[in-house]
């Protein structure tokens, strides 16, 4: 078995954004590119804390990042001479909050061609690397790849950013 443990930046493959395929989801990515519509960074529930309105306790309630709506606990009200289903009230300070901020990273091809597109790859940047990157800034963006539902039964690749390499300078 391989040892599973802190993944340090060297694990990171580097890739460039038109060479991302669905074999490259779950891993973790070292994306070179440029930083741009950067979003003004908001925050996001890893774990919500739903206190029920009838007994008073806590439910926690690990939230999957891809659903929309903030997932209450499915069983109820965890307090087992309770049981039943809210309403909840949503406790910040009991909850587990991630710092987010959204980014698009634009790849530079090395001899760019007439007509040629841009490729683009969305991302999210987690918890202290927030508001680091500005626009038109070039980093190595590192993170797991994933992918989100774009509606019409397409999902568009996105990395999930927890490290910033080297930033360069720009060209
Ligand atoms: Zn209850």
């Amino acid at each position: 078995m391989k040892n599973k443990g802190v993944m340090k930046m060297t694990d990171a493959l580097k890739i460039d954004i038109d060479k991302i395929r669905v074999e490259h989801i779950g891993k973790k990515l070292k994306v070179h590119g440029k930083a741009t519509r950067i979003g003004t960074h908001y925050l996001e529930f890893k774990t919500a804390a739903f206190q029920c309105m009838r007994c008073g306790h806590i439910t926690k309630v690990e939230q999957d990042q891809d659903q929309v709506l903030l997932q209450e606990p499915i069983g109820g009200c965890e307090n087992d001479i309770c049981g039943k289903k809210g309403p909840f009230k949503v406790l910040p300070k009991e909850s587990e909050l991630l710092n987010v901020q959204d980014i698009s990273i634009l790849e530079i091809p090395e001899n760019p061609k007439n007509g040629q597109i841009i490729k683009s790859l969305q991302g999210r940047l987690y918890g202290d690397i927030i508001c680091v990157a500005q626009e038109n800034e070039i980093w190595d963006f590192i993170g797991e790849l994933t992918f989100s539902d774009m509606g019409k039964k397409r999902h568009e690749f996105f990395l999930k950013i927890t490290e910033l390499g080297d930033k360069y300078s720009n060209r």
